[in-house]
């Protein structure tokens, strides 16, 4: 069983596609973390973003293994990843290695923006998980600040609403709902109540 879990950012889509991973036993790839690495690989190089040869090589020679995950995770590394995304060759260059993953016997989670409808048009289960955009700066915030980087919830609500603008309006695989995607909207539920809701869906989806 493929699940394609895709959604913007804070969304709540990776806390729902590792419990989904846990609760079916499939393994799981955050492919958002290879766009964050291609994005962390390209400022440490002094690369220009604008390069687009040069950011797909960055992103064809990412090794997986040695994803520093705590440097990935910061604001800094989350707006690369957004820039670095756009480029039709990064896309081509990391899309083999999900496509991999997705495929491989038993199937497996991945979420995204867009593993719906670019990487896994196929998926058994299509889920677009949503919030509105104020709960879901609020969210990364809490997360960033937790962390200890010193960003104000203005600046993280102006990031967000960037963030979400550059995804979505890409021309290449821009971050949007497959038509057949059931839709979560988390900004009222828990996590323990948007993973039940999750894990409903699919049960659903395999009785069907
Ligand atoms: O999900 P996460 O916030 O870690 O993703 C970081 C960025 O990577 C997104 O804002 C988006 O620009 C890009 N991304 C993408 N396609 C994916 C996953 C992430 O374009 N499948």
């Amino acid at each position: 069983m493929i699940i394609a879990v895709d959604g913007p950012l804070a969304s709540g889509k990776g806390t729902i596609a590792r419990a989904l991973a846990a609760r079916f036993d499939l393994p799981y790839l955050d492919t958002g973390s290879l766009y964050r690495a291609t994005g962390i690989a390209v400022l440490d190089a002094g690369i220009d973003p604008a390069d687009e040869q040069a950011c797909a090589q960055a992103a064809r020679t990412l090794e997986i293994a040695d994803i520093d995950e705590t440097r990935i995770r910061t604001a800094e590394a989350g707006a690369m990843a957004s820039r670095v995304a756009v480029l039709t060759a990064v896309r081509e260059a990391l899309f083999d290695l999900q496509r991999a993953f997705a495929t491989q016997p038993g199937g497996a989670v991945l979420d995204g923006r867009d593993i719906g409808t670019v990487i896994c048009p196929d998926a058994d289960v299509k889920l677009y998980v949503t919030a509105d955009t104020e709960t879901r700066a609020r969210r990364r915030w809490c997360e960033l600040t937790a962390r200890g980087e010193t960003i104000s919830l203005d600046e993280m609500l102006a990031q967000t609403r960037e963030r979400d603008r550059r995804d979505a309006e890409r021309s290449d695989a821009p971050m949007r709902p497959a038509d057949d995607a059931t839709l979560l909207d988390t900004s009222s539920l828990s996590i323990d109540a948007a993973v039940a809701e999750a894990v409903a869906i699919v049960e659903k989806r395999q009785k069907a």
